[in-house]
């Protein structure tokens, strides 16, 4: 059982919201263009995987958003024979990328089910993303998802997850000890453990059929939580692990 959890928290990108099928959607539209005939999969394996670190980068605060898309965009077509942006190319580059990156948005199908539940138990709940607030809350309601608060966003204190300091941001917000509050999202360090690690009561790893994922085997419970984090593999898992 779970310790006493009172509100919850939730990352957006992967967790709420199928953004690996929009930067899916995203990726296979700019290649059109730009890179040719490549493997649409590779494409999206590379761009997730960011080996360089630039979006880490950005919620660390020492890059823009736009300079982590530029970096990474050229990253992209180094390897995969697509031609040097400059500014003026990837301000181009970029207004394509956006418009079918937002045209692929939608919600998980199992996340309006998890709210409805926590809902129904009453239990305060928001979202603490390492993307921008005001860009979240556009992508939450394009999704059907805007009873959703987005409580902290990385524009907030210009740093993001794993930051201690922005988990406590949300819990203060939610109004609810961060002893009693569960964190669910998808990026093991980044979410569940960094949420443990801040002083969270419960860190709920989401870890989707497909979805690329970091070896953390045998360092969170399956379906019970251990040391305070535990694994699921869809939303519809939340209700039991938080005992509702
Ligand atoms: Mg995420």
């Amino acid at each position: 059982m779970a310790p006493e959890i009172r509100g919850v928290l939730f990352d957006v990108d992967d967790t709420l919201v199928d953004t690996r099928g929009a930067f899916r959607h995203a990726l296979a539209s700019v290649a059109v263009d730009y890179l040719g005939d490549v493997d649409h999969d590779a494409l999206l394996r590379v761009w997730r995987e960011d080996v360089n670190g630039w979006y880490r980068a950005h919620t660390r605060g020492e890059i823009s958003h736009r300079e982590q898309r530029h970096r990474r965009a050229n990253d992209l077509h180094a390897l995969f024979g697509g031609p040097f942006l400059d500014a003026e190319a990837y301000d181009a580059w970029d207004g394509a990328f956006e418009r079918h990156f937002q045209d692929g948005w939608a919600a998980h199908p199992d996340a309006a089910p998890a709210l409805d539940a926590l809902d129904a138990a009453g239990l305060p709940y928001g979202g603490l993303s390492n993307a921008a607030h005001d860009y979240q809350v556009m992508k939450l309601a394009a999704c059907g998802l805007s009873r959703m608060p987005m409580l902290v966003g990385v524009d907030e204190l210009g740093v993001g997850k794993p930051d201690p300091r922005v988990f406590a941001l949300a819990c203060e917000r939610l109004g609810i000890p961060p002893e009693q509050v569960a964190y669910v999202g998808d990026e093991f360090d980044v979410d569940p453990l960094g949420a443990v690690q801040a002083g969270l009561g419960l860190g709920v790893w989401i870890e989707r059929p497909g979805a690329h994922s970091r070896d953390a085997d045998g360092l969170c419970g399956e379906g019970e939580p251990r040391d305070g984090l535990v694994r699921v593999a869809s939303l519809a898992d939340l209700p039991a692990v938080l005992g509702l």
